[in-house]
């Protein structure tokens, strides 16, 4: 069918390679590009010779558009699948930009100074991207991603309207360590100790960080705090859901991880702030990413699932419906079968996936799209397909409903 040119060679990416290969009907070749070319090499060594998949690999410095396009140029390829990290979207949508290729990523543009999580420097492609003829399909890991595809299926076949959505993000897993972070720990650290923010009636209300706890009993792991977060994709889909009343995202977290992240906020550590050492300039999050265990090495130690899904709350012919759609996955399961642990193997499969459509022609409309954007059909077929099947309840309990007899108010 087709080449993808893959850049970046990290957690995310390893899965993502490893299921392009799987799928060589339609990756009919892929180049791994990255910052260090031998962890694309690495790659190449491990899965040449189990798949049709040709593999070649480059050394790529994706803050450099016109390497870029020297790179795009050279490798032809009929989309570009970004799996670096958030800083280098906007180089990189330049460079396809230049060399009328298709786009994907999973995560949205962040400046490396600021933590924004915001859409709108993508967002403002959308005329160029339309004017090349090209499509860029933004978000397309797991959340965002698998969520907003969610949320598009919930609307096409159960809804006339949704009114309230909270996207629930549990990792049951245990990797042993005091303190980890599942993917890359500055992206990772900065989401969660950013203050909380929710969509309600057409505003943003914003939290503390941390300020909104729920306990749910998730299926497959069981009861978890959770904790109110701003999420990405709650900007996107506050924007394309027509009718949308609320959208709130929650993600657990255990204890020790909530108590290390308050000692290392209040010592400091996790500042975006440049400071000086020894007469350089460090910034303290970047020193933290660096002593901290890389995510890649967590695979073979992380036991237990991750449980993520949607619940929905709306109307369907006048009357009141509730529908709750999510996937259960298996860490060991995972490591198994690819090598990395479910955050990762969860972002990359939807990674594939996306680019998939995108190179079949299914997903294909000239502009800058979020996922929920193009039908979900067919992703959702393929998500049963490649190792993240997904599960529907009719009758889930809700975020609000009392837990251990005491209602829950927001505290503001
Ligand atoms: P990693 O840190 O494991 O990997 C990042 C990779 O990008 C590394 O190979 C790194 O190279 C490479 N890279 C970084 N800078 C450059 C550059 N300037 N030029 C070329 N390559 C570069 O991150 P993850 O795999 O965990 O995450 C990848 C992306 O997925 C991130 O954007 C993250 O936010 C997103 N994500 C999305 C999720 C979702 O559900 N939507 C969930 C989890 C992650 P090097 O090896 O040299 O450092």
């Amino acid at each position: 069918m087709g080449k993808a040119l893959i850049i970046g060679a990290g957690g995310v990416a390893s899965v993502a390679v490893h299921k392009c290969v799987q799928n060589s009907d339609v990756f009919e070749e892929i180049c791994i590009a990255s910052r260090t070319k031998s962890k694309c090499d690495d790659l190449k060594a491990k899965l040449e010779g189990t798949t049709k998949t040709k593999i070649t690999t480059a050394q790529v410095d994706a803050d450099n558009v016109d390497e870029l396009i020297a790179l795009i140029n050279e490798v032809k390829p009929d989309i570009v699948m970004n799996l670096a990290l958030p800083y280098q979207d906007l180089t990189i949508m330049d460079a396809c930009l230049a060399t009328k290729t298709h786009y994907m990523d999973t995560a949205n543009y962040e400046p490396e100074d600021t933590a924004k999580f915001e859409y709108k420097w993508q967002w403002d492609y959308k005329e160029r991207f339309e004017k090349a003829g090209i499509t860029a399909l933004l978000g397309s890991g797991f959340d965002p991603g698998v969520t907003g595809v969610f949320s598009a299926y919930a609307l096409k076949h159960y809804f006339d309207e949704i009114e309230y959505i909270d996207i629930l993000d549990c990792n049951g897993g245990d990797h042993g360590y005091p303190f980890a972070t599942n993917f890359n720990p500055e992206i990772n650290i900065r989401e969660v100790s950013a203050n909380g923010r929710y969509w309600e009636n057409g505003d943003w209300v914003e939290t503390e960080p941390m300020e909104i706890k729920r306990v749910y009993n998730f299926a497959e792991v069981g009861e978890k705090d959770m904790y109110l977060l701003y999420h990405e994709e709650l900007e996107s889909l506050a924007k394309n859901m027509p009718g949308l009343k609320r959208i709130r995202f929650f993600m657990t977290f255990g204890q020790s991880y909530i108590t290390h992240l308050k000692a290392l906020e209040n010592v400091g550590m996790t500042s975006i702030e440049p400071i000086e050492f020894e007469g350089k300039q460090i910034i303290p999050l970047q020193f933290l990413k660096a002593v901290l265990p890389d995510p890649a090495s967590l695979g073979p130690r992380t036991v237990g699932k991750t449980n993520i899904g949607c619940i929905f709350q709306g109307k369907k012919d006048g009357k009141p419906v509730k529908y709750y759609v999510y996937n259960v996955c298996d860490h060991q399961e995972c490591y198994r079968e690819v090598g990395s642990q479910a955050i990762s193997y969860t972002t990359g499969v939807p990674a594939m996936i996306g680019a998939a459509m995108v190179m079949t022609g299914k997903w294909n409309k000239p502009g800058v799209f979020n996922i929920e954007e193009f039908d979900p059909d067919p992703f959702m077929e393929e998500l049963n397909k490649w190792g993240l099947p997904w599960v529907e309840d009719f009758n889930p309990v809700l975020v609000d409903e009392p837990v251990n007899d005491k209602k829950l108010e927001f505290v503001r």
